[in-house]
């Protein structure tokens, strides 16, 4: 799990070289949410939990989309009872749809229509439209279609897979909003912290050389990011990504907690890779979008593999608070790594 790609490596020091300065950033250094700190912080804790970055920009608006989902887009559980064409149609074309209108949206918004100028845009420069690198030179293109073709499909599978279970009584729990509405909302708020901890330590993995160059290498193609890139994975990476999903079958949930886990990490992946902090409206931020810690692991690569909602760069030595002095840690790191064993030191 430690190889990464070496300093050689093109793909991981040229866009370094030519682009080291930032359009905009949130203040520096970043720093890890306060609810896993030491002494613990309750209060803090509390006041993240309900911040915009955290109640607003996550648990309202997917678990309102995961209720509406289920209320209104979801095939009725007795459909699911066995694998047929007709419902598991009707939820890719759901699943297609919301994706067409998160990231085709905030595409045309930031990118295309420019509604928001440079405000808060991380990377001054545009999405890629000329580069082999890409399917028809083009990025955006070629995100849709890894997006479409791959992410919509294993989201799908995933998803169907679960109704199937849930329909067959074949899960040991069922959590009854009615019944458990304490825990059902406390469900929902601890979905992000574990995808978070899940996605730290497949995202190393990914990074172990040779399944870097089968499979994320395609993701890191975008050393700069828009909504399409957020989602533009190997099926490979699909699978790992997404099985973070799985923990509802050892833990009691609802479908509309499957459906609230796998729209945030899908079309989650789509506004935390937008390339703009925040939607704002008046200068003032009304939806925290993209991470500015995941976008420096874009142009990095080998430091920030967590997201920022648990801290485990941190905590185990890979982090990049934006600072120079962690840009300067971090070749330091780098070139501990390639001294020869028993070199000098
Ligand atoms: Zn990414
Ligand atoms: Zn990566």
């Amino acid at each position: 799990m430690s190889d990464r790609p070496t300093a050689g490596d093109p793909s991981r020091t040229a866009p370094a070289a030519r682009h080291d300065a930032w359009a905009w950033h949130p203040p520096l250094p970043l720093r890890p949410v306060p609810v896993f700190m030491w002494p613990p912080r309750p209060l803090a804790a509390l006041r993240y939990l309900a911040s915009l970055t955290f109640l607003g920009s996550i648990i309202a608006p997917f678990g309102t989309l995961a209720v509406l989902s289920w209320l209104y887009l979801q095939p009725a559980l007795e459909r699911c009872a066995e694998f047929r064409a007709d419902w598991i149609l009707q939820m890719y074309a759901r699943n297609m749809g919301l994706m067409l209108l998160v990231a085709g949206g905030l595409h045309l918004y930031f990118h295309t229509f420019r509604r928001q100028g440079a405000e808060r845009k991380f990377d001054s420069r545009d999405l890629n439209t000329n580069s082999r690198k890409f399917f028809a030179r083009d990025q955006v293109l070629d995100n849709m279609l890894w997006t479409c073709a791959s992410g919509v499909t294993v989201w799908t599978a995933y998803e169907a897979g679960f109704m199937w279970a849930y329909a067959n009584d074949l899960l040991p729990f069922y959590l009854r909003m009615d019944e458990h509405p304490v825990w059902f909302v406390v469900t929902l708020f601890m979905i992000p912290f574990w995808a978070s901890l899940h996605f730290y330590f497949v995202h190393r993995f990914l990074h172990w050389r040779p399944l870097y160059r089968i499979a994320h290498a395609l993701h890191h193609r975008n050393d700069n990011v828009g909504p399409w890139s957020g989602l533009s994975m190997h099926p490979i990476e699909h699978l790992l990504y997404l099985s973070s999903i799985l923990i509802h079958v050892a833990f009691a949930s609802h479908p509309i907690h499957i459906l609230f886990h796998m729209q945030w990490n899908t079309l989650g992946a789509a506004t935390s890779h937008a390339g703009f902090e925040a939607l704002a409206f008046r200068g003032r931020p009304i939806l925290m979008l993209g991470s500015f810690h995941h976008q420096l692991h874009h142009r990095y690569y080998d430091c920030n593999y967590g997201n920022p909602f648990m801290p485990w760069d941190r905590w185990l030595g890979t982090d990049h608070d934006g600072t120079p002095r962690a840009m300067a840690e971090l070749r330091r790191r780098r070139r501990d790594e390639l001294r020869p064993a028993g070199g000098h030191t």
